[in-house]
């Protein structure tokens, strides 16, 4: 008989069992409407225990960000670029862009970095932009 991995926490888990179907999911308040990142047990809005967790669009903006040089973790090769993204539904997250420089502020769109065996980790990567009078697309600027 085999049995499936747990991973994370009893709070947690739920987050990475979403990764491994490559769905971002955060914990939003059935009480209040409030969304957050990282998981708690309770709202951090009003207090209430009626948080459940809820798919987002994986967009967001670009809060902040710096270039690592160093390597700090064995499986992490550097450089690579650090950054706060604020989602949509805004909550921030701690994580990483991949592909096109994209600038503090610009738009962003989910990428799952794949890790043999483990779940895979949400990063982040430039989202074109449909310019509202329709004249193209531009490469994650707003
Ligand atoms: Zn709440």
């Amino acid at each position: 008989m085999t049995s499936e991995p747990i991973w994370g926490d009893p709070i947690t888990e739920p987050y990475w069992r979403a990764a491994l179907e490559h769905r971002l999911v955060v914990q939003h308040c059935a009480t209040c409407g409030h969304y957050q990142f990282y998981p708690r047990p309770f709202c951090l809005s009003c207090g209430s225990d009626a948080v459940s967790w809820k798919d987002v669009t994986g967009r967001g903006t670009v809060y902040s960000k710096t270039r690592i040089w160093l390597q700090v973790l064995a499986d992490l090769e550097p450089p690579y670029v650090l950054a706060i993204v604020e989602l949509e539904e805004g909550p921030r997250l701690t994580t990483r862009l991949v592909g096109d420089d994209v600038p503090i502020g610009g738009t962003v769109e989910l990428a799952w970095l794949e890790r043999p065996g483990k779940p895979p980790l949400p990063a982040f990567r430039s989202r074109p932009t449909v310019i509202a009078d329709g004249e193209g697309v531009q490469s994650g600027l707003t």
